[in-house]
């Protein structure tokens, strides 16, 4: 991962927005693998947690299950100490989703002086649902797969490290549902927030995944400059 000496202090933070479907991760994860980035999803963050049945996972579950966020408090303090540990340049991914987590992130950068890029991928709601009812991973590596768009080649098992692919909890339609929602209401003013800080780069999330790649990639290696 990327910490090499001399990129140490004070790395730039790249935000990858947008609601739950539109290919964050796939894309965050490919650039980050790519481009030798550290790589941080809030969410994976929290099922480890769940999984190893910590006093943050037994928290967070049950709002997980449901499809909420889990309190701010508890996402900020998990997402900032995570930070801390990489000084390098670092891609966050579903952090932060609320108007109170921007701040608390936008402050800690500041106060450290790191630059912060916003890349946000936008989809309409009946192509997210119909992408998330699809969603397939893999429980060894993480891979995201698509039952029709992005199979994997032997069915049910993952293509890189023949890990079992499975379908996430809150990827049934009723939780979809409660996600989207949550999202229109909750984090799309995080994206304004950062738009009235000039930081935003909107990319088309319902094309081929090459697409939204290579329009992430452009803006990286710009700098955010357009
Ligand atoms: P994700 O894998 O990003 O879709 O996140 C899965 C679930 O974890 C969400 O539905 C929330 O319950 C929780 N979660 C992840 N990130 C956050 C966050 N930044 N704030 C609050 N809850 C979060």
């Amino acid at each position: 991962m990327n910490n090499a000496p001399g990129k140490s202090a004070g790395g730039r933070v790249i935000l990858f927005l947008g609601p739950p479907g539109v290919g964050k991760g796939t894309v965050a994860t490919r650039i980050a693998a790519g481009d030798g980035f550290d790589y941080v999803s809030s969410g994976d963050l929290l099922r480890e947690n769940v999984r190893a049945k910590n006093a943050i996972g037994r928290e967070a579950s049950g709002y997980m299950e449901a499809g909420q966020l889990v309190p701010d408090e508890l996402v900020t303090r998990m997402a900032l100490e995570r930070l801390d540990r990489t000084g390098g340049q670092i891609i966050l991914d579903g952090f932060p989703r609320t108007l109170a987590q921007a701040r608390a992130l936008h402050e800690y950068l500041a106060a450290r002086g790191r630059e912060l890029l916003v890349i946000d991928l936008e989809a309409p709601d009946e192509f997210l649902r119909e992408r998330l009812a699809n969603r397939i991973i893999c429980r060894g590596c993480g891979r995201i797969y698509h039952r029709l768009n992005l199979p994997p080649r032997r069915a049910d098992i993952c293509d890189d490290c023949d890990g079992a692919l499975y379908q996430r909890e809150d990827d049934r339609p009723e939780v979809i549902m409660e996600r989207l929602a949550v999202y229109h209401r909750q984090s799309s003013p995080v994206r304004d927030y950062f738009l009235a800080r000039g930081a935003v780069h909107t990319i088309d999330g319902t094309g081929p995944l090459e697409k939204s790649l290579a329009a992430a990639r452009a803006i990286i290696a710009a700098g955010g400059n357009p």
